[in-house]
């Protein structure tokens, strides 16, 4: 037997996310092992118990080990603890730490006297108007039979229940996955629970004890969630939610369709409600709903992310007055501005219904052309292209427009797991996105890891500014294998389609040669088809050397967001810095403008629809943007004219913030 000590660094402590990538690891392997702390001993392969000794940050945690393979696990426990668990930097919960992608719009203010007659404030969490009846969402209990089918019976109605539950969470993360990633988490998350050993043995004695599936998981499920609610740390006790989330779901499934369920309106409405989970909020049917308002909740809580990557306007923290508002009753919901309007008169109806028709009209207009190049008002084309995770983003980016893909994050086949893909795994991977995208241009780039993307088998040392670290290109060139395999899978997928290799985080001159002499040894060792082979501008030190790269290299890709959080020295992920952290930068745009060469842009900059005309000006080849970005893009670009774009770009080079900029495009649109 072995045993360890742990102090557990992550800043709010084992909550969810960083608990379920321990419990993962843990998992892994035949031995058992136990977590103790203070006078509690609970099985490591368990979220829930994990989770329920509510380890705080700086706790210590005694690790005992038991069976054939204790070492390895000891060994890949102790990585997985000093990577952060998931956590990178050993980062606060990713809601509130993460928002990049999908950062809430600005709110624009409303003063309290420019509150419209018989209006609600609340925090603006998702952009967009709706306007309808409002419809409650009432919290409704899921009625449980009384009956008793047998144990094995029972036992098979659970397991069916379990198998939709985790199939529909499944495709959730998927749905969310590009453009909520974190959110994405939360279901992961979810899909653990439901294959806890802990829960499911605990449901399994209550079968055994003649209660039928539905009594014996709603009882275990109320026992874990209260146990989790009794702890003293609110951010651990708030897991209570999330058990009882994904029990209800499942508690659904086993009371059959009817029971608990909704009845929606035959109209679309504006859903009213205490509050919305997740998976409350992730479920909602466009088709029936407008927009969103909560009494309570926060423009970084889950559902206000999950609102805003589905498109759904959303005020959250309105107070429990909304819930006075009789179901039937017409509002105006301002995502934008959080303030509800309830029964406003015709004048501002017909306003606010010819604002949404302007935007859908345009959206749609945009939506109808995705197929068509995007072409400047004086005839020149620029490419938009998708960035993509796997492959089912590529198949979603090749039916939506894209006319190739800028960017693949690889990093994403190889997080999350214990062990890295094998090279025939990724060669299906990389080979399915080369066909899906139908012979059209697609940039692979190799992996990026590091910085806040560790992963539990790739050894680094503790570092205090892992962005400034080992990362990208320069981890992978220290572990030449993993490198290689990656390179092999890549140029065995070549004959599939029209395939580039792009190396993340170039600093270096040396660092290109390395790592195009791998790439020329294996395409030669393959007898591989040649392929582009170009380089990421994300570091100012390439931005400032780009005219010697140009000699060599075939393309170049300007990543905005690290090449703005390096130029800037502003961590891309800081919560208060958000603001002034600004692509528009006349500092970055420098950095832009000397690449030179055939030059895509991969960062989030490329679909902000005020860096499109200087960016076009900068005389940039392909804006790579995320998938539901592609048609708007497009749009934009058309209508644009690029004597005046370059006129334009030259002007916000002299500018000397990134407010002047903005101004700068404001005016002249
Ligand atoms: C970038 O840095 O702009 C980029 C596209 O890469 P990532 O966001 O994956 O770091
Ligand atoms: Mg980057």
């Amino acid at each position: 037997m072995k045993q360890l000590n742990f102090v557990i660094d992550n800043a709010t402590g084992l909550h969810a996310r960083p608990a379920k990538v321990f419990v993962k690891t843990a998992k892994q392997f035949k031995s058992d092992i136990r977590v103790l702390l203070g006078s509690k001993k609970v099985n490591a392969k368990s979220l829930i118990a994990v989770l329920g000794l509510g380890v705080k940050h700086g706790g210590t945690i005694e690790v005992e080990l038991d069976g054939v393979d204790e070492e390895l696990a000891a060994e890949a426990l102790q990585t997985a603890v000093a990577t952060g668990l998931g956590e990178g930097d050993h980062k606060p919960e990713p809601a509130a730490a993460k928002s990049a992608p999908s950062k809430p719009a600005a709110p624009t203010p409303v003063a309290e006297d420019k509150l419209p007659k018989n209006g609600l404030r609340g925090v603006a969490a998702a952009p967009g108007l709706a306007i309808g009846p409002v419809f409650q969402l009432r919290q409704t209990a899921v009625r449980i039979a009384d009956g008793f089918a047998g144990v094995e019976a029972e036992q098979a109605s659970l397991n069916k229940a379990l198998a939709q539950g985790k199939a529909a969470l499944a495709d959730l993360c998927r749905q969310l996955q590009a453009h909520a990633p974190d959110e994405a988490a939360i279901f992961e998350v979810h899909q653990e629970l439901l294959t806890d050993d802990d829960l499911l043995e605990a449901v399994q004695q209550k079968i055994q004890a003649q209660q039928n599936a539905g009594q014996a998981w709603q009882t275990t499920i109320e026992e874990w969630a209260n146990q989790l609610a009794a702890l003293d740390d609110p951010l651990l006790a708030a897991r209570a939610a999330d058990v009882r989330d994904v029990g209800n779901r499942i508690l659904k499934l086993l009371a059959g369709d009817e029971s608990g369920e909704v009845e929606w309106p035959d109209h679309p409405v504006v859903v009213i409600a205490h509050d919305l989970t997740p998976s409350d909020t992730a479920t909602l049917d466009p088709q029936k709903v407008l927009g969103f308002a909560t009494a309570v909740g926060g423009p970084t809580a889950h559902s206000a992310i999950i609102a805003r990557a589905l498109s759904l306007p959303a005020v959250v923290s309105v107070g429990e007055g909304l819930l006075e508002i009789v179901d039937g009753t017409a509002v105006i919901l301002n995502g934008s501005s959080g303030v509800i309007q309830v029964n406003p008169d015709e004048a501002a109806q017909k306003e606010a219904k010819n604002q949404l028709a302007v935007a859908k009209k345009q959206q749609q207009a945009a939506r109808e052309r995705a197929a068509e190049p995007a072409i400047t008002l004086d005839n020149h084309r620029v490419e938009i292209a998708a960035n993509i995770g796997g492959v089912d983003d590529a198949q979603n980016a090749n039916q939506s427009g894209a006319e190739g893909v800028g960017l693949l994050r690889t990093e994403f086949l190889f997080l999350d797991r214990a062990t890295p893909p094998s090279e025939d795994e990724q060669f299906q991977v990389y080979r399915q996105i080369a066909e899906a995208m139908e012979g059209k241009p697609v940039i692979i780039r190799t992996l990026d890891i590091g910085g806040d993307k560790p992963l539990p088998y790739v050894k680094v040392q503790p570092e205090d500014n892992p962005f400034l670290g080992e990362r990208g290109l320069r981890l992978c060139l220290n572990r030449p294998e993993l490198m290689r395999e990656q390179l092999r899978a890549i140029l065995r997928a070549a004959g599939y389609g029209s395939l580039r290799i792009m190396f993340p985080m170039v600093a270096d001159m040396s660092e290109w040669h390395a790592a195009k002499t791998m790439v020329d040894e294996i395409r030669a060792e393959l007898d591989a088809p040649e392929v582009p082979v170009g380089i990421m501008i994300e570091i100012p030190a390439a931005a400032l050397m780009a005219d010697l790269f140009a000699q060599e290299v075939d393309f170049f890709s300007i990543g905005t967001n690290d090449l703005t959080q390096y130029t800037l020295a502003m961590d891309r992920m800081h919560p208060t810095l958000a603001g002034k952290s600004d692509g528009l930068h006349p500092a970055v745009l420098r950095g832009a403008h000397a690449a030179g060469k055939w030059v895509g842009v991969c960062g989030e900059l490329g679909a902000d629809p005020q860096a499109t005309p200087i960016l076009l000006g900068l005389g940039v080849d392909e804006l790579s943007v995320s998938v539901p970005s592609i048609a708007l893009v497009k749009a934009k670009i058309r209508t644009l004219n690029r004597a005046k774009a370059q006129k334009l770009a030259a002007k916000a080079l002299a500018c000397t913030t990134a407010r002047e900029v903005r101004d700068l495009v404001g005016v002249t649109k």
